[in-house]
């Protein structure tokens, strides 16, 4: 292995405390990346590293190269691959971290306890048939669309590295492999929960609820109903995130319960996508054929894995099985409510509103209905509203019943376009932008991801640097297919 490990690479500014990793047997295998023959850095995300106390700017390459492809394990670190189950389009599975290696939990310097993740670091236990390796180019695609997710202001998981391992995958070509460095809030998923509920396991599932309440939610600790609390605020933060996701036009792609993270964090950057032309049926993902995780069914979807989680909750809810079942009811028959509530507020935001109103649905509803009537372009037809450009906006039936609601507030469009601004992104990463950017850095020309990085990162400013990342798709483009790519 080229650069030996290094005094630097191991002192960049851990702190580690490895909370997951002092669970109990059962909840993970403990297993080290697989060695790699030429580990090179293509990205590391130094603003991230700052944000982390992580003093990544002081790597040399070949030390950053090392750490990041996991080849030298920092004093303090325990690596582990995490022990999980889900519902996969539907179907129950038992999973687990195939792929993926958390290298330990970093506090940063104001206080947060972070997971650091290798993905695509080798096989663990819990591979099944795969290989537990990664594929360049998708883990880039996770890297910019989770940084452009954290840049329009979307909880997230973030990415602090992509290397290169000098090694050949096979997929169905070819391609060149890479480790991503994932960070996040916790890797605790429904789907976690699920692994435990179908072992009968009820200690287990009790000690995850405490641990996911001290972690995430610390307003919750000491009640007695935490299960049943966390549950609902699980649906909570669920609601506002699928809200969110819907605001910028977002389509996740692969919503299975083990991609669903209890922090409430967008997680698995897989097929997903953003919509050019608003539709709400659309689906990128090339083996969603049922439209299952289809743009307008995510918050449907996403009640469907919370009816998941709480059934795995159930044994905690109340040592009657029948009472149980009436608690968990309550609280998921719920979220369409609190889905809504959020996605009105995030409509009222898009459209410089201030106030809540009865008709803000309505008056939302008639601009997406004009939008996919003519196939509008979704995040252009909200910008041009901030803009007061003429002609590329909405119909001026629908803009003079928008006007008079603003009116309604005392303002004009002019005073409400400034908070619009900041809720209405320029840019989004495109997906034939993306793939552009992707494809080159395939021949290691980092100039396009470099582009649209500067242009994703900063998503409501306009200015030059988002020359050339701006959609839509050129016309006569195909239908944009995304692959689940590992
Ligand atoms: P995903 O659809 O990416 O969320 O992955 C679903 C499950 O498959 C997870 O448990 C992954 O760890 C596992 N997995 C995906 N790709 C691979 C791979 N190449 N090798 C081993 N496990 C994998
Ligand atoms: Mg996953």
């Amino acid at each position: 292995m080229p650069g030996s490990p290094s005094v630097a690479a191991a002192t960049v500014g851990w702190r580690f405390d490895n909370t997951y990793a002092r669970l109990p047997e059962g909840f993970f295998a403990r297993v080290l990346p697989a060695p790699v023959r030429a580990p090179a850095v293509v990205l590391v995300n130094h603003a991230l590293g700052d944000a982390m106390g992580l003093a990544t700017r002081a790597l040399s390459a070949e030390d950053a190269a090392a750490l990041f492809a996991g080849q030298m394990i920092p004093p303090g670190a325990d690596p582990i691959a995490q022990a999980y189950a889900g519902h996969q389009f539907g179907g129950f599975t038992v999973l687990g971290d195939g792929r993926a290696i958390l290298l330990g939990e970093h506090r940063t310097p104001d206080g947060r306890l972070l997971d650091v993740q290798f993905k695509g670091s080798g096989p663990t236990p819990y591979s099944r048939r795969g290989d537990g390796r990664a594929a360049l180019g998708p883990m880039l695609r996770e890297y910019v669309v989770s940084e452009a997710m954290h840049a329009l202001g979307i909880p997230t998981t973030r990415s602090l590295a992509v290397v290169t391992t000098g090694e050949p995958v096979y997929r169905d070509r070819v391609l060149r492999g890479a480790v991503l460095t994932r960070v996040a809030a916790s890797h605790v998923r429904v789907g976690t929960f699920e692994y435990f509920a179908a072992h009968r396991q009820v200690d287990a599932l009790r000690t995850l609820v405490a641990y996911v309440v001290e972690r995430h939610f610390p307003g919750l600790a000491g009640r007695p109903d935490a299960a049943l609390a966390l549950l609902a605020a699980v649906r909570d933060t669920q609601a506002t995130l699928v809200a969110r996701w819907m605001g910028v036009g977002f389509v996740h792609g692969v919503m299975n319960t083990d991609n669903m993270a209890v922090s409430g964090e967008t997680i698995d950057y897989g097929p997903c996508a953003f919509l050019d032309r608003y539709h709400p049926d659309t689906v990128f993902s090339s083996i969603d054929h049922m439209g299952r995780y289809a743009y307008a069914q995510q918050p449907g979807i996403a009640q469907w894995n919370l009816a998941r989680f709480a059934e795995a909750l159930l044994p905690l809810l109340d040592d009657s099985r029948d009472a149980a079942i009436a608690l968990a009811k309550e609280v998921v028959h719920a979220f369409p409510a609190r889905f809504e509530a959020a996605w009105l507020a995030v409509m009222r935001g898009k459209l410089g509103l201030a106030e809540a109103h009865p008709d803000d649905g309505a008056l939302a509803a008639g601009l997406l209905a004009w939008m996919e009537a003519t196939g509008a372009d979704f995040t252009n037809t909200f910008r041009a509203l901030t803009t007061g450009a003429p002609g590329d906006g909405a119909p001026a039936k629908w803009l003079g019943e928008w006007r008079a609601r603003l009116a309604a507030e005392g303002r004009t469009d002019a005073d409400a376009r400034d908070a619009m601004r900041r809720a209405n992104p320029v840019v989004v990463p495109r997906n034939h932008v993306v793939e552009a950017a992707l494809a080159a850095a395939e021949r290691d020309d980092g100039g396009p991801l470099t582009a649209l990085l500067a242009s994703v990162t900063r998503p409501y400013e306009d200015g030059p640097w988002h020359d050339g990342q701006r959609g839509p798709a050129p016309e006569g483009a195909e239908p944009y297919r995304t692959f689940c790519g590992t």
